[in-house]
């Protein structure tokens, strides 16, 4: 499947915001948007003109998919899914796309970012109740288990990862077993589980139109 792989710090400031793609450099001052908090690009620095109500709602919806590292075409698929579904559909939306299995992988600390959650979901390094899944957006359900492959060269790394990662916290919604690798979904995210700073709405007028 296709995937972005430009530059991630620009994605951020192209957002304006810090979208956590890098892993460990995000936490620190060599992070890209704490070095350079305004758009890329030779006009970047200059840009002041205030942003159209279209503008907004775009660049919503593009740092929504930067986040959960998703292309159009599947994230419209979430959209048409979360406003089939009973409830508020932008909420529906954030909960959908926090189900992803890399987003599982990313949560746990199993993984310091998400291209790199991505990564070991695709590379085989995850089962999910004892059998090898390897589709990222895999939904998980509640009382599933998302274990690490018992390999040494996986274990160490996200072991390592796991170590980095200590003091980040976890989700309340799933539960961590640090020494074994395992996660179990202990119930269905909810919105108030997701990023706060998301304003969902204004993706859902941006497809309304
Ligand atoms: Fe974004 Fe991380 Fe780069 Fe900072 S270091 S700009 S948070 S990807």
């Amino acid at each position: 499947m296709a995937r972005y792989t430009g530059s991630s710090c620009r994605v951020c400031r192209r957002e304006g915001a810090k979208l956590f793609l890098k892993g460990q450099r995000c936490y620190t001052e060599k992070c890209g948007f704490v070095k350079r908090s305004y758009a890329p690009g030779q006009h970047g620095k200059g840009q002041r003109t205030k942003p159209s109500n279209y503008g907004l709602q775009l660049r919503e919806k593009q740092k929504v998919k930067k986040i959960y590292g998703i292309l159009e075409r599947q994230f419209r698929k979430y959209f048409q899914t979360a406003s089939r579904s009973k409830g508020v559909t932008g909420s529906k939306l954030l909960e959908l796309l926090e189900r992803r299995l890399d987003n599982v992988v990313f949560k746990s600390c199993f993984a310091s970012s998400m291209p790199e959650a991505r990564q070991i979901v695709i590379h085989g390094h995850v089962l999910v109740n004892g059998r090898k899944t390897d589709i990222p957006s895999y939904s998980v359900k509640t009382g599933d288990i998302v274990a690490i492959k018992p390999k040494e060269k996986t274990v160490k790394r996200v072991k390592d990862s796991v170590e980095k990662l200590k003091d980040r916290g976890y989700p309340a919604w799933i539960e961590v077993d640090k020494e074994n690798l395992k996660t179990k979904i202990t119930r269905l995210p909810e919105r108030r589980d997701t990023a706060a700073d998301i304003k969902e709405q204004l993706i859902i007028e941006l497809y309304s139109k």
